[in-house]
């Protein structure tokens, strides 16, 4: 028993020591160790930072928005579709999936096809949660341990398939509303949040939009910093880790498609 158990460690080991991982990873799989499958997120728990948080990509802004967050010395949160804008395995949004991921930025699933998850049944949400949850470990190695659900709706059914998927659901505390408002309302409710200053801030934002890439984010990074807050990824905010495994990025093969899976659809 112990000889097979010390082989188990071994093998472990050596496994691991075979994997290149990025340094950013490196640290956070290492310090944070803490997972929560089934919880749901609705708020940071640590004083002082901010997560950013952009849904609905990957899509054309993901440079921009990375470049802005970077040169802040900032970090986002990017919750990936498999089939919205564009296919995630096409060659330009693959590319803007993994560029993130090697940024530092969390990567974490929004479903693939941006499905009203309560009106599914048990095994759509699972295809639902698992083929992006595959498509984001091919491209990056990392498999996501934290899915925002479409709209932000859940129920029991989808909370108990996050829970056996090893998933912590995560929605928000702040709507910054950039799908629906003008881009200074947007930039003044950033403005009155940053004078509220509440501990922490969990923030909702799409990556899709131009004006949300150009002209609301680099306003928000300004008040946000001025108002002394870091802003950091989510599962950095709460204190948990972004993944539930990192390995290797696996090589294009015939399995890198959107072909006859579900589209998005209102
Ligand atoms: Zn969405």
């Amino acid at each position: 028993m112990l000889a097979s158990i010390f082989t188990a460690v071994t093998l472990l080991a050596a496994t691991a020591s075979a994997i290149t991982i990025p340094a950013h990873v490196a640290r956070n799989v290492s310090e944070v160790l803490k997972r929560t499958p089934g919880q749901v997120v609705t708020q940071c728990t640590v004083p002082n930072t901010v997560a950013l948080t952009f849904d609905d990509g990957p899509w054309v802004y993901l440079y921009d928005i990375s470049k802005a967050l970077i040169a802040a010395d900032a970090k986002g949160t990017f919750f990936f579709n498999g089939n919205n804008y564009d296919c995630i395995y096409s060659a330009d949004q693959a590319k803007r999936v993994k560029y993130a991921y090697d940024k530092g930025h969390q990567v974490a699933s929004h479903t693939w096809s941006h499905r009203h998850l309560p009106t599914l049944t048990w095994d759509q949400i699972h295809e639902e949660m698992w083929l992006v949850e595959d498509a984001i470990e091919k491209i990056t190695g990392a498999y996501p341990a934290m899915v925002r659900p479409p709209y932000g709706e859940y129920n029991d059914m989808v909370v108990d398939a996050a829970r056996v998927r090893g998933q912590t659901i995560t929605t928000w505390d702040f709507d910054s509303l950039d799908w629906s408002d003008s881009a200074d309302d947007v930039k003044k409710a950033y403005t009155d949040l940053a004078n509220r200053r509440p501990s922490n801030a969990l923030a909702l934002n799409h990556e899709v939009y131009e004006q949300s890439a150009h002209n609301i984010l680099p306003h928000a990074i300004s008040v946000l910093k001025a108002a002394g807050y870091k802003l950091v990824t989510l599962a950095e905010c709460i204190g948990q880790s972004p993944y539930m495994r990192v390995g290797s990025p696996k090589a294009r093969d015939d399995s890198w498609t959107c072909a006859n899976r579900p589209n998005y659809q209102l």
